[in-house]
């Protein structure tokens, strides 16, 4: 199955609404795609006490949002790393220092959300949190790769309207996946969710168990429950949901490319995602 164009897609939905599953499921059945999780991204920094993780540790534990200006910068460079943009200019500020730094641990055009995010040192910390040199802009927007090779899945990132609105200017988006399911069937789900931290997969004690209770199907290594899963957390989380879904979405149907897909469980949304993504994007 050949892709007829770059798939530039960003799944948006509730937490704990399953866009880790679908997205993994994808790259599953789609090899050529790549993905990008700004929550496992976030986790993966916190985890190795980064300074960038220091700084968004109690955001995150809290539910809150992390600040738009910093997840741009996050992912931007990302997109960089991963070869998907490029900078208008090759000296451009975001290539030089950011592949400097975190090219060490990612290979260009290195595929799947299985691979783990990037490790940060200090200087692209650094680099992140500094106000200046935002993806490039001293030289211009990036080019956007347009290869179908560089085509990915955004999961968690754009969040808010502002974020969607900056992330136009770096690379168009050509698919905004709406995932919904109702509030109670998440929440129930949310309780028995167990996640294997290093590669982002996800498992539910009821609905999608690891073969073995406790581990990751692929590795063996040990499933953790993620800190804010409880509750009350949960509750911040889906508050900050609400207040931000609403005009996210209203950007992507503006713009013509927002597809809404609803279901119970993940096993109903899967095939009608794979069945909208082949019809989209599979020559
Ligand atoms: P799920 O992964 O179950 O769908 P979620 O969407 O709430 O749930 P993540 O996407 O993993 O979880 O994000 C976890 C936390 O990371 C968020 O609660 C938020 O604090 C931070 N975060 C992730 N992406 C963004 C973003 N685009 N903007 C701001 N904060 C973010
Ligand atoms: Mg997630």
């Amino acid at each position: 199955m050949r892709l007829r164009r770059a798939a530039r897609i960003i799944l948006i939905g509730a937490p704990g609404v399953g866009k880790g599953t679908q997205s993994e499921r994808l790259l599953r059945r789609f090899p050529q795609l790549s993905a990008i999780s700004s929550g496992d991204l976030l986790r993966h920094n916190v985890k190795h006490r980064t300074p960038l993780g220091i700084k968004v540790e109690s955001t995150i534990k809290s539910g809150g949002l992390v600040s738009d200006d910093l997840m741009l910068r996050l992912i931007s460079n990302e997109l960089h790393q991963r070869g998907w943009i490029f900078p208008a200019h090759p000296d451009g500020h975001v290539m030089t220092l950011a592949s400097a730094a975190i090219g060490a641990t990612t290979e260009p055009g290195s595929s799947g959300s299985g691979g783990s995010p990037a490790t940060m040192d200090a200087e692209t910390a650094a680099f992140l949190s500094s106000p200046a040199h935002v993806h490039g802009h001293a030289y211009g927007p990036p080019r956007v790769n347009e290869d179908p090779s560089a085509s990915f899945l955004l999961d968690g990132f754009p969040r808010t309207a502002a974020q969607a609105d900056r992330l136009d200017e770096i690379v168009p988006i050509n698919l905004a996946v709406s995932i919904r399911t109702p509030l109670e069937v998440i929440i129930e789900r949310i309780s028995g969710r167990w996640v294997h931290e290093p590669s982002g997969r996800v498992y539910n004690t009821s609905y999608n168990p690891p073969r073995v209770p406790g581990r990751d199907d692929v590795t063996g290594e040990p499933l953790v429950r993620r800190a804010d899963d409880s509750e009350e957390v949960y509750r911040a989380r889906w508050e900050r949901f609400r207040e931000t879904s609403e005009p996210l979405l209203e950007h992507y149907a503006r713009k013509g490319v927002l597809w809404e897909v609803e279901g119970m469980s993940s096993d109903e949304i899967t095939p009608k995602l794979v069945r909208e993504f082949e019809r989209r994007f599979i020559e």
